[in-house]
């Protein structure tokens, strides 16, 4: 596997589809489609190559521990966008304002979903509720 491979989000054949199906009007429905196809084919590509996500430190866990998969959230969208070239800078930014706008008034997760997270949030034990995904932080 390629360095760098492990912690990889996106993958050539990723950003071609979010190349070719994003366009300037696209409403929010039709971006949690293409979410959840560029999710669908991340867990593809790193399941067909063998990639697993790099070890880190847990604090909480206070053991080396191997991280969350990555995965393709609304706003690592917005950063492929810019980091891609697809959109101009000044799209990004006003993108990245209207989706945490639109994302506050539905209640939305990262993913564009509904959040029922909210009432899960405090648990007995203190752990195990706890996330090894870095992009969380
Ligand atoms: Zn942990």
């Amino acid at each position: 596997m390629a360095a760098g491979d492990a912690s990889r989000t996106w993958f050539s054949e990723m950003v071609e589809t979010l190349r070719q199906e994003w366009k300037s009007a696209i409403l929010w429905d039709e971006v949690f489609t293409l979410r959840d196809r560029l999710d669908a084919m991340l867990y593809e590509i790193r399941f067909s190559r063998g990639i697993r996500p790099p070890t880190m430190w847990c604090p909480v866990c206070k053991q080396r521990t191997q991280q969350a998969e990555p995965t393709v959230s609304v706003r690592a969208i917005i950063f492929a966008l810019g980091r891609f070239g697809i959109v101009p800078p000044a799209e990004v930014k006003s993108l990245e304002k209207r989706w945490a706008k639109h994302r506050k008034e539905n209640n939305l997760d990262r993913n564009g979903k509904l959040d029922e997270a909210v009432t899960a949030v405090s648990d007995s034990q203190g752990r195990g509720n706890h996330s090894h995904d870095p992009t969380l932080r």
